[in-house]
């Protein structure tokens, strides 16, 4: 899209949650002249990498009535991604080499993200944005300008007139629990990934976890170090699938999917083989979810598929008044909400522009399109760039109907709003990170074969004046 000829407009927008996505949203839409207030419900920015030792009452997170606990992070958690992949890309996430109190891994604990997202918020003075413990309840189309109410920790509720709304309210909070035929009956324990936090409760139990990507391959092995038996169960494997990982879990089993539970506490994999079990614990993902917005009735959420979105981020009949930053999971998140937020701020401004209301439904019908055309379910629709480990995963491209990975799209976005492509290096430590995680869930944090890449990736830092030490030396001493 072409740059717009309008002049630059100031606009008041409201950001909802100071976790990754807010708080880089609330610095570029400061950095593009605007003003901004951005609401988080917690104490401190981070969001799900502030973790709490205390999950939800409700293991399943069923019961309406239980009070929501955000993160979903649990104790022994470190980064699925290279870290130097992982970090905004003027900000770098590398080693703290100063301070022996942080993690200088390659893929360092939860607690380094925070601290993290916490150097972030403090170079770029973002905080002075944020209104902690204050959370959104409402946000609705009021004469053109958006109507926030909010509510502090003190019951003290507030209505604001905003020009635009910026959701950043994080997705991994709201769980999903895949429907096993007979569960109903099943006398054993069931828990989601959000509520698990260590592994002690299944001290001496027979464990089936449901999930095998990254929470799934992680969970399951933190059980088995003290669990009896743990057995993975996998939609993304063949029917017939029944194998025991390498060493060091011997008490680990890898299905295919689960076919039955039954009262006398057996669970039936399609493979035939059956465990009676004393836990179930679903690493089988989460739910969008929004329960302070009111669209009037224009927006809604089908089997996981939030109607309607170009290139999820702006709802045609509502753009750019309100827009979503962080909803595409899968691969790089923060760079994705830095291009993304980018591209909200300078639409907001009148920078760049829009299509018309038309061309964007157009585009987003033609997207459903061909994933209906593929057979592929709708909660499929935000799951771009998942790397192509089996043929359940696919990478999309919602421009042209093809198959790509996610930095096109990322790309895309970056044309439109006039930001540099992803780093070349970036976009491959991804996929090549993802390729280790599958073919080797046990060490693929520890031991790696893309040195290059973190080579390339140092050296674009220090040639930016991103870092301040010498990345040569550095390198020798990881090596
Ligand atoms: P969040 O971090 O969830 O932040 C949302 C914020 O909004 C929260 O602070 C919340 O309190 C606030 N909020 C919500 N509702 C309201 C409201 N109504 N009013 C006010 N405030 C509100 N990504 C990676 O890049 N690397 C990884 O290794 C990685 N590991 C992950 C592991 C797990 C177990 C999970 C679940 C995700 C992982 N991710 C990882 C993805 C991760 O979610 C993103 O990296 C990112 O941190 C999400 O940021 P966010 O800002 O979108 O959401």
């Amino acid at each position: 899209m072409a740059p717009a000829q309008n002049p630059i407009i100031s606009q008041h927008v409201a950001v909802i949650g100071a976790g990754a996505a807010g708080l880089v949203t609330a610095r570029e839409l400061r950095r593009e002249g605007h003003t901004v207030v951005v609401f988080e419900r917690e104490k401190q920015v981070g969001g799900l990498w502030i973790y709490s030792p205390k999950p939800e009452s409700d293991p399943l997170s069923l019961d309406p009535t239980r009070s929501v606990v955000h993160s979903s992070v649990y104790e022994s958690l470190r980064t699925n991604l290279p870290r130097e992949c992982m970090g905004f890309t003027d900000f770098p996430f590398v080693p703290r080499l100063e301070d022996e109190s942080r993690d200088s891994r390659r893929y360092p604990s939860h607690m380094e993200v925070l601290a993290y997202l916490q150097d972030f918020a403090r170079a770029f003075n973002l905080e002075e944005m944020v209104r902690f413990e204050t959370e959104v309840v409402r946000v609705e189309p009021v004469n053109e300008k958006w109507k926030v109410r909010s509510k502090t920790s003190g019951d003290c509720s507030n209505d604001e007139i905003f020009d635009a709304v910026v959701v950043c309210n994080g997705h991994y909070t709201e769980p999903y629990i895949a429907h096993i035929p007979g569960i109903k009956l099943w006398p054993g324990k069931q828990i989601h990934s959000h509520n698990y936090r260590v592994p002690d409760p299944f001290e001496n139990e027979v464990v089936v976890v449901i999930g095998n990507f990254a929470s799934g391959a992680d969970i399951s092995r933190d059980i088995a170090k003290v669990a009896k038996e743990v057995h993975i169960a996998s939609r993304a494997r063949e029917h017939d699938t029944y194998e025991k990982p390498p060493m060091p879990h011997s008490n680990l089993w890898v299905h295919s999917e689960i076919d039955t539970a039954h009262e006398d506490g057996s669970i039936v994999f399609k493979n035939g083989k059956v465990v009676y079990a004393d836990s179930i614990v679903y690493c089988t993902g989460y739910k969008y979810y929004f329960p302070f917005l009111d669209t009037n009735g224009y927006m809604s959420i089908d089997e996981n598929r939030i109607e309607h979105l170009y290139k999820h981020v702006f709802p045609p009949a509502l753009a750019p008044g309100l827009s979503f930053v962080g909803l595409p999971g899968m691969g790089i998140q923060f760079v994705m909400f830095e291009i993304q937020s980018k591209w909200v701020a300078s639409v907001l401004s009148g920078r760049f522009t829009l299509p018309s209301q038309d061309k964007m439904m157009e585009d987003i019908i033609s997207s459903y399109e061909t994933l209906d055309a593929l057979s592929l379910p709708k909660r499929y629709t935000h799951k771009l760039g998942k790397i192509q480990v089996s043929p359940l995963y696919y990478k999309y491209d919602y421009m042209s109907n093809h198959f790509v990975s996610k930095c096109e799209y990322l790309n895309w976005i970056a044309e439109e709003c006039g930001c540099p492509h992803v780093e070349h290096w970036r976009n491959q430590e991804v996929v090549r990170g993802y390729q280790r995680l599958v073919s080797h869930p046990e060490t693929y944090r520890d031991e790696w074969d893309d040195d290059d890449l973190m080579e390339e990736a140092y050296n674009d830092f220090a040639n930016k004046k991103l870092i301040s030490f010498n990345p040569s030396y550095f390198l020798e001493s990881r090596t």
